[in-house]
């Protein structure tokens, strides 16, 4: 697409990425389908990236951070199946991109994020698109937000290299998760559920590849990263 497109262009260019990304590969639920549809992706992009806003793929933004590709967006929030009474927290901000699509699928959205910058750009484009029910939080999201919970719905946007245990602590009954687990380069993008006995059962929708989760239960900020240039979701 053209980096001088006006808002009829990208309009365009989001009801093609719905058919040909997301219907294609299954994601049914008109709901998500509607939200992707309504929020502009270009908002949360580079400006420099304007042009690649719908894109099947995940896109650099700052701090060596990415802005998740929109069939995972998709496909989280689709696992999800967040009520219009839900609570959800994110756990990673970036963009806020995905914090927006959530705002149009839930009564009240908590989003975590570790790095201050992000927080801030986040929480003015989330406001730029009147996503007024989404309160970003700059914390180390693998400690949860005891204060906030129980949530019916957790989206973790970073890969852990296991469940972060404060995490299914902060999950109502029958509460879910959709979380990337699994090494610092490659991962499993996991839905797990709150069982009336209190189990977690756990179900693999897809392999992905997420930046990672840095904190107290996630991967630590000075081991290297994964020193490849393949794309993230
Ligand atoms: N869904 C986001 C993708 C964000 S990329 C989007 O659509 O733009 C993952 C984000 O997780 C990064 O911004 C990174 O800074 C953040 N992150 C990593 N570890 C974190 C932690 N422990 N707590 C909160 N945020 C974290």
């Amino acid at each position: 697409m053209r980096r001088d497109a006006g808002i009829a262009d990208f309009l365009a260019a989001r009801i093609l990425m719905v058919k040909d990304q997301l219907e294609r590969r299954g994601i049914r639920d008109p709901r998500v389908l509607d939200a992707i549809r309504e929020i502009p992706r270009e908002v949360f992009v580079r400006p420099e990236d304007c042009g690649r806003a719908y894109d099947d793929e995940a896109l650099p933004i700052e701090f060596g951070q990415t802005i998740s590709q929109p069939y995972i967006v998709a496909l989280t929030c689709q696992s999800l199946a967040i009520q219009p009474d839900d609570c959800v927290l994110e756990i990673g901000t970036g963009s806020g991109y995905q914090s927006a699509i959530l705002s149009k699928l839930a009564r009240r959205v908590v989003s975590i994020e570790r790095v201050p910058e992000l927080a801030d750009s986040a929480r003015s484009r989330l406001r730029d698109v009147g996503a007024a029910n989404v309160d970003v939080v700059l914390s180390d999201g693998t400690l949860g937000l005891p204060a906030e919970g129980p949530f019916d719905a957790i989206a973790v946007a970073a890969a852990a290299p296991e469940m972060p245990s404060p995490l299914i602590h902060l999950l109502a009954a029958a509460g879910r998760i959709v979380i990337p687990v699994g090494r610092r380069d490659v991962q499993e993008l996991l839905l797990c559920r709150r069982n009336p006995d209190g189990n977690l059962g756990r179900q693999k929708l897809c392999d992905c590849r997420f930046v990672p989760l840095i904190g107290r239960h996630g991967f630590s900020e000075d081991m290297p990263d994964a020193a490849d240039n393949a794309p993230c979701n």
